[in-house]
């Protein structure tokens, strides 16, 4: 009974992962599936595993590359298979462990993310290039920005790689490069509010949020992957560890988000009358706040590529202008100001 317990419990924990969804669920997934992996992927009747697999699906060089098995080109044929078996039924497209179905397009397993991922990358990029072409180097903060860009970029590349290719080291890179984005913003917050402060007080302050991160990795790397490796032989550690991946991670991204939102906000209330640029920052967070709804929804793919989440990676392209907008306004009155040794209290922030 306990260990049915203990079963029932991983399952809940664990369900955005490991759920059976309506699809992969479903006989006529199971079915196919478990045929075709015996038919295609067993390496039986002289043919090698390889061949077999380039026969039956025609796999080009793309597909290889991004290491798509043969259990795995069975699980994408019978996805569609099912697919089809539910929509002739008219009952609603079902999901395949945790996702929606998506049209594999050379060898990507959700194009329209990994070319909305692309295209926030490139933006941030040229929107660096934008800032120094704007900024010059010694105005306050302007190193500060190039290390939200360089974290920013390294998000956006392990969204690229994850979209390409869903694998649990992928996926976990994502999760945590993502965080790193939301942590850098509110460090950036920090950073810039006590920018005259003293080197040793921002070096202090540099170290705390490092050494938050770096054991935020480091715990949540040995959870993710002791996970994986015990679930099979060690069910109580299999809970511990599940149940602090999920809502420790997804806490900590929220708190952070909260704390840099509402810092920038009650700084737009102090400086709205000294600072008219504050309302690129409104702008910003209510852009964003939209496109959250983006991020919160779930609908099936358009197309069988457009997904809520590929929608929302769109949508965070255009907001980065409005935020580069701001730094550079930012950077430029601040320098402004120090050059016209401004001492007034109002202007400290
Ligand atoms: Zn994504």
């Amino acid at each position: 009974m306990k260990a049915i317990l203990f079963r029932i419990l991983i399952a809940i924990l664990t369900i955005r992962k490991t759920s059976a969804s309506a699809g992969d669920y479903s006989y006529e997934y199971q079915n196919c599936y478990h045929q075709c992996r015996e038919f295609n992927c067993t390496g039986t009747g002289g043919v090698s595993i390889k061949e077999s697999l380039v026969d039956y699906y025609g796999q080009t060089f793309l597909d290889k590359i991004f290491m798509w098995s043969c259990k795995d080109e069975c699980q994408y044929g019978c996805m569609w298979r099912t697919v089809d078996f539910f929509q002739e039924r008219n009952l609603k497209t079902p999901q395949f462990y945790g996702k929606w179905p998506f049209l594999r397009f050379l060898g990507f397993q959700e194009p329209a993310s990994v070319l909305f991922s692309i295209g926030n990358l490139l933006a941030h990029v040229h929107l660096l290039r934008k800032f120094r072409a704007e900024v010059r180097p010694d105005s306050p903060c302007f190193k500060l920005w190039h290390l939200f860009t360089f974290v920013s970029v390294n998000g956006w590349i392990w969204s690229t790689v994850f979209h390409t290719r869903d694998f649990p080291v992928t996926e976990f890179l994502d999760y945590t490069s993502a965080y790193l984005i939301v942590l850098t913003t509110l460090y950036c917050f920090c950073m810039r509010m006590v920018h005259k402060m003293n080197t040793l007080f921002k070096g202090g302050l540099t170290l705390c949020f490092i050494a938050f991160y770096y054991g935020y990795f480091l715990y949540l790397s040995v959870g993710k992957f002791s996970y994986s490796f015990n679930m099979k032989t060690n069910i109580a550690t299999g809970i511990v560890l599940a149940f602090h991946f999920n809502w420790i991670l997804h806490s900590f991204v929220v708190l952070s988000g909260i704390l840099s939102g509402l810092g920038w906000l009650t700084w737009c209330f102090l400086v709205r009358k000294h600072r008219p640029y504050y309302k690129l920052v409104l702008k910003f967070y209510c852009l964003l706040a939209l496109s959250m709804v983006l991020e919160i929804s779930d609908f099936p793919p358009i197309f069988w590529v457009f997904d809520a989440h590929a929608l929302w990676h769109l949508s965070t392209i255009p907001i980065a202008f409005v935020l580069y907008r701001f730094l550079i306004e930012d950077c430029k009155a601040l320098r402004k100001e120090d050059m016209n040794e401004t001492s007034s209290h109002e202007k400290l922030i």
